[in-house]
């Protein structure tokens, strides 16, 4: 019986591997393994203002020391910007999007909570030029159940508004790139921290529009520092080190409510990651943030 589970581990390429980054390639390795499935690395290098020269080979090097290896070979969202634009296109041919004026001030001066006020939907003003493009939402509830988190909903219209599919410096927004790949690589399931949970309602909104395959969802909480602050390239999280991964690995199964049995304390990841795929088990993952790093 061929096993169809496809779960993937999909790093921004701004900086080396910390922490954070981390639990979410332990999390979606295991949960893929754990079901006999595969598990493929996708680089999110869709941004090269924000990215690091370099950072994408480092990561995967990383990911090797860490025995976290990849099924199939790894995607770079570099290479599939035709993808990105048929999908804006079939977007635009349905009605679906609209070309936005609007900076990040004038939305903040219209709108209290930085909801997109709805200014250029029913089109630009005679003297304002085009600079995004928005996807328009509608009034319906979004919800799903996460494999962790339970049910979430929320209204598109009131809560999001019309969000950017193609950004005003012309680069393609995550949101569309990364439904339009994880539909192409058949995931499906996809693991990450629960920082991308809003994210999710975005997601599954354009894969309907899209009419997408919708994968299942599983956000487990993201390690924060002693400031409570997500660990991340902005919060100065260090660089996980190569030399002794096996601690560093034990840390991130412990922070996923796998701690490992004495018998493998102090083992090589190789044998540290078996031993995980062997016992996982969401239901062991805390839902929300116990410890924090
Ligand atoms: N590239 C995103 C990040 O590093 C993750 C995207 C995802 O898992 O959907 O935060």
């Amino acid at each position: 019986m061929s096993n169809s589970y496809r779960g993937r581990f999909a790093p921004s390429p701004t900086g080396p591997l910390h922490f954070g980054s981390l639990v979410a390639a332990v999390g979606s390795y295991c949960q893929a393994k754990s079901q006999g499935g595969e598990w493929l690395v996708r680089m999110e290098d869709l941004d090269p203002p924000r990215e690091v020269p370099g950072a994408a080979d480092d990561i995967l090097r990383t990911l090797e020391a860490y025995h976290l290896n990849w099924d199939d070979t790894v995607l770079y969202q570099s290479q599939r910007l035709d993808a990105y634009e048929h999908a804006l296109n079939q977007l635009a041919t349905n009605g679906h999007t609209f070309p936005c004026a609007c900076t990040r001030k004038s939305i903040a001066a219209n709108s209290s909570l930085n909801i997109y006020p709805g200014t250029c939907r029913n089109g630009l003003a005679p003297d304002a030029t085009a600079r995004a493009t928005r996807v328009r939402v509608n009034s319906d509830t979004v919800n799903f159940h996460d494999g962790l988190q339970g049910t979430q909903k929320i209204n598109l219209e009131s809560d999001v508004g019309d969000f950017v599919v193609k950004r005003a410096d012309g680069l393609f927004a995550y949101h569309l790139a990364v439904v339009v790949d994880d539909a192409f690589q058949e995931i499906s399931e996809i693991v990450r921290g629960t920082d991308l949970l809003d994210s999710t309602l975005h997601h599954l909104y354009l894969q309907k529009l899209l009419a997408l395959q919708i994968p299942r969802y599983v956000h487990f909480p993201v390690a924060v520092n002693a400031q409570k602050e997500k660990l991340s390239k902005q919060t100065h999280a260090p660089a996980i080190n190569t030399t002794q991964p096996g601690a560093m690995l034990e840390k991130a199964l412990t922070f996923l409510g796998h701690e490992p049995d004495a018998d493998v304390i102090n083992a090589n990841p190789e044998t540290l990651l078996e031993w995980a795929v062997k016992n996982w088990d969401l239901e062991r993952i805390p839902r929300q943030l116990t410890i924090s790093v």
